[in-house]
């Protein structure tokens, strides 16, 4: 898929812009210590005259990054850390550097330079012209191994037949957001967050730019093949209803089938008499029906558990602080 592939969307109305705007990038990092260093120079190299803010947000790493997160913000105003409780994942840690973002238009980026950010100068030009999203489209993913391009695709494909929302195909997280598109986000409040699903269910009008996706600059991918498959999982069943619903179709075919079946077995039985063998017939059957039900049973608990952890009510995240200028500047930190 290519940029022009995207959904077409008409040219929205000229929207007023700011010259100027302030870019918040905002930045997750699990044990990114070896890749943090580079992040900064190389966005002032790709945008010297550009106004930025730096979110970048530790998600409970366990190396030495936080340290090297709070000497970047002692030397650099433009800099804010805010520092997780633990590790909550990728998405949370985006939306917690969402929530702190004051930008007046938002780019979610990998700490690992993954993500160009010559790429910016486009997506703002594209903002400029009116639109509120700018995706970032994975054109050439030969980086990426076989394996994963091929899930990636499976799973984009599978989502998109089965989601009422539609995600456009290799879009990642990085896209830059007008501040309108960020403030919706945020506001939603659900605890299973499928960024890339929520990011799409806001709507806006969006347009796409195409890159090359580099290899990670420094460090190791933090998902492996269980994280991965626990995210797409997230994500189907987070904005799809049809994985419950299907139960009804598939257990009323297979209650026809029964049925013709019970019609032709007794029909069998009258006609030729009592029947002994069947063993190998019986047992098909019940151990089929048994694996349908346990498949269901399955999906139905994927549901609920998330219901469950709905229902509790928990912050999305605990912030420890909130760095600026090397200081915590954080609700908690005032009140000690
Ligand atoms: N990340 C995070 N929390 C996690 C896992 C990852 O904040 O639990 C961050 C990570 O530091 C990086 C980004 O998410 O900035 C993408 O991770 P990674 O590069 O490992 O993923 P990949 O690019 O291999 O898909
Ligand atoms: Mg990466």
């Amino acid at each position: 898929m290519t940029a022009q592939d995207l959904p077409r969307m008409p040219l929205p109305p000229a929207r007023p812009r700011k010259a100027d705007p302030l870019i918040s990038l905002v930045v997750p990092c699990y044990a990114e210590s070896e890749a943090i260093d580079a992040f900064i120079p190389a966005v002032d190299a790709a945008l010297p005259q550009a106004r930025i803010e730096f979110v970048f947000v530790n998600d409970g790493s366990r190396d030495d990054t936080l340290v090297k997160l709070l000497a970047l913000s002692r030397g650099d105003p433009r800099v804010v850390v805010a520092d997780l409780s633990r590790n909550f994942g990728k998405e949370i840690a985006m939306t917690a550097g969402l929530d702190l973002a004051t930008g007046d238009v938002v780019v979610p980026m990998d700490a690992d330079l993954q993500d160009p950010p010559e790429l910016i100068a486009q997506f703002l030009e594209r903002w400029r012209e009116g639109y509120d999203v700018v995706h970032g489209v994975r054109a050439d993913r030969s980086k990426d191994g076989r394996i994963k391009r091929a899930t990636a695709q499976w799973f984009y494909r599978f989502f998109n037949r089965l989601a009422s929302t539609e995600i456009p195909e290799n879009v990642g997280d990085f896209r830059l957001m007008d501040r309108s598109v960020v403030d919706a986000v945020t506001q939603l409040p659900e605890r299973s967050r499928f960024m890339k699903g929520l990011f799409a269910w806001v709507g806006f009008s969006s347009t796409g730019v195409e890159y090359a996706r580099p290899e990670r600059c420094a460090g190791t991918t933090k998902f492996g093949f269980w994280k991965l498959w626990n995210f797409a999982l997230d994500g189907i069943v987070s904005f799809s209803t049809m994985p419950l619903r299907v139960w009804t179709y598939l257990g009323t075919l297979v209650a026809l089938f029964s049925l013709v079946y019970g019609g032709y077995v007794i029909a069998r039985t009258l006609i030729f008499g009592r029947d002994v063998p069947g063993y190998a017939s019986l047992m098909v059957t019940v151990l089929f029906l048994g694996g349908i039900q346990l498949i269901s049973l399955g999906i139905i608990g994927e549901y609920v558990s998330r219901l469950f952890v709905e229902t509790k009510q928990r912050p999305l995240y605990l912030c420890q602080g909130v760095y600026r200028k090397g200081r915590d500047v954080s609700k908690r930190a005032r009140a000690v």
